[in-house]
């Protein structure tokens, strides 16, 4: 080793012992016959004193010198006791008195500081990213992300699963993204597809009698990306044969409960459940944040019919109730009306009534209503003195989603939103088909391997638009971290999924044949769960975007501006692959 102890853990313990160290400058401080340079490296920072004793040194100051920011160095010296202590890092009592300084490579200045804060744009960090990752703040969190991974591997082997490796080159799985394609050389005009799941390898495993699976694997979704989204992303996935849907839940919930408790000390409680139908009308959403209350309150009964035409024509009236909000001023309201008409959000405007502290209403449409008519209202909302009562309204869904984007927004404001603080549940009984509106077709929520919930046989053979499925999403502060089914075992039920979605039964033969005839070989009941690693390490991390949590990730043009990918393939690579372009500007 070119170091007999890393950068990060000499202590006064240490004092009078002769040791070497390696890493890169991080700074340099020139006082003259004096010299200090903090050399780091993953573990620490350590200061190095150069000092002009008038002998030999002078050589070992000329070399220290030449070292610039981000020079390789390897030092060697006595650990003596710092005159000025540093009590900010955990090896500010000590320094290195040096007898010997060699430069292992020299660098250029390197395009942004190398700190906790740095000066370097996002761009700049990424074309650079082995110099970000040299920083405290990306390393920890790489870090956190191996840790999780390290005890996601110990809980699910503890639970005899066993880590199987599937296929990256696959044919296209239907998780209801575009695939990413790559074209077969051997097999001209041919392409595989990217994973965007291991779906169904996953499955066609338990008909193989593994029934306890799970990988940490990448998969790939050719999506618009945004700041929680990647081209290439990582699951934890896993799937168990002879289970219903408890054995699932607890399984899971029990590996999450083991996360929390090993990478961050916290104890979590057991999990809720809530049905999707009632998430989406107390939070209109299917994945809430439940750090807070603020649930959506339907005025439609004491809001309509009182002439407010806005209202009367609206399919929903739905209110919130911010807590102690009710001094918000004219220009605070002004702010969050122009907050909800921003395009992102797009409700036409917003209506609130204050509950004044000596018990009267004023609201922004006094004009259609009487003290008594808001008075209805605050009842209805729970809203007290000194609370405001925020009202969208509009066609159900629209303003569902409005609302929830304003709760989550006043949670923020009123700093409900605790990033150390977390509350998971379950969001249960998924309907089974969502309509594209634009095309009428009806696509599975899920995926199409997903059984019907056992009560809901009857009404898959009757109605079967309005069967609920069998599945199941995991759901902390807002963030959709997993989500599963039970599946389909039975070849005729799984016929039967694909007429539902529209497929000829030649084209689901020659789509998904291959898992239709592994349910011919007795296929175990089965289910399973994935759950997204990136997420799962920026919830952990309390960062919203996954970005930080990735070596190399990509920007939101899908581009790695690093390594300049994708680019262009040359003409014979093409030809190779007989493909000609034909690209339209
Ligand atoms: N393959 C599913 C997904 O990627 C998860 C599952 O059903 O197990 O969302």
């Amino acid at each position: 080793m070119l170091r007999t102890h890393n950068c990060g853990e000499l202590r006064e313990g240490h004092i009078g012992q002769k040791v070497t160290l390696s890493g890169w400058a991080q700074a340099v401080r020139d006082k003259g016959g004096l010299i200090w340079i903090d050399i780091r490296d993953r573990y620490g920072i350590t200061q190095l004193l150069i000092e002009d004793d008038g002998n030999a040194a002078a050589e070992l100051l000329e070399t220290a010198r030449k070292v610039g920011r981000e020079f390789v160095l390897q030092a060697t010296g006595e650990v003596i006791e710092r005159a000025a202590k540093n009590p900010n890092i955990p090896t500010g009592n000590i320094e290195l008195r040096l007898s010997d300084l060699e430069i292992l490579n020299e660098a250029q200045t390197p395009p942004f500081k190398i700190e906790d804060e740095t000066d370097g744009g996002d761009e700049l960090r990424m074309k650079y990213r082995y110099l970000d990752i040299r920083r405290n703040p990306v390393r920890e969190k790489l870090v956190l992300r191996h840790k999780i991974a390290q005890e996601v591997r110990r809980y699910l082997s503890g639970q005899d699963f066993i880590e199987v490796e599937t296929p990256v080159l696959i044919k296209s799985t239907p998780e209801g993204a575009r695939d990413f394609l790559v074209p077969s050389r051997m097999n001209p005009g041919e392409f595989y597809a990217l994973p965007q799941s291991p779906q169904t390898f996953k499955q066609l495993l338990m008909v193989g009698g593994m029934d306890r699976y799970f990988q940490i694997v990448k998969c790939f979704r050719d999506e618009d990306l945004r700041a929680d989204r990647q081209p290439e992303f990582t699951q934890i996935d896993c799937e168990m044969a002879f289970v219903d849907r408890e054995d699932i839940i607890n399984n899971f919930e029990g590996m999450m409960r083991h996360l929390f408790k090993m990478v961050k000390g916290i104890e979590l409680p057991e999990f809720p459940r809530m049905e999707y139908a009632d998430a989406m009308r107390d939070y209109g959403s299917d994945k809430p944040d439940t750090r807070f209350d603020m649930k959506f309150v339907d005025l439609n009964d004491v809001a309509q019919n009182k002439g407010f035409k806005v209202f009367d024509s609206a399919e929903i009236v739905l209110g919130i109730c911010a807590k102690g909000c009710a001094s918000y001023t004219r220009k605070q309201v002004d702010e969050l009306t122009k907050w909800v008409q921003r395009p992102q959000i797009g409700a036409k405007g917003l209506v609130y009534v204050k509950c004044n502290e000596d018990g009267s209403f004023k609201s922004s449409v006094d004009k259609f209503y009487s003290q008594d008519d808001l008075k209805a209202w605050a009842e209805k909302a729970g809203a007290e003195a000194g609370d405001l009562l925020l009202v969208l309204s509009g066609e159900l869904d629209t303003t569902r989603k409005q609302m929830c984007e304003l709760r989550l927004e006043m949670g923020e404001r009123l700093g409900l939103r605790n990033r150390q603080e977390f509350s998971p549940l379950w969001v249960v009984n998924f309907p089974m088909f969502e309509k594209d509106e634009e095309t009428g077709h009806y696509h599975a929520m899920h995926h199409p391997f997903t059984s019907v919930l056992p009560e809901d046989a009857e009404i898959l053979k009757t109605d079967r638009y309005n069967a609920r499925a069998n599945a199941y999403d995991m759901v902390i502060n807002g963030v959709e971290v997993g989500g599963g089914s039970i599946r389909i075992h039975d070849k005729s039920d799984q016929a039967d999924m694909f007429d539902a979605l529209g497929f000829t039964p030649e084209e689901a033969q020659e789509q998904f044949g291959f898992l239709m005839n592994a349910f011919e070989y007795g296929a175990p009941p089965h289910g399973g769960i994935a759950l997204g690693f990136d997420r799962l390490c920026s919830l952990f991390g309390g960062v919203d975007s996954i970005r930080d949590f990735i070596a190399f990730p990509k920007n939101t043009s899908g581009r790695d501006v690093m390594i300049e990918s994708p680019s262009v393939a040359d003409t014979q690579q093409l030809k190779d692959l007989s493909i000609q372009l034909d690209i339209k500007e």
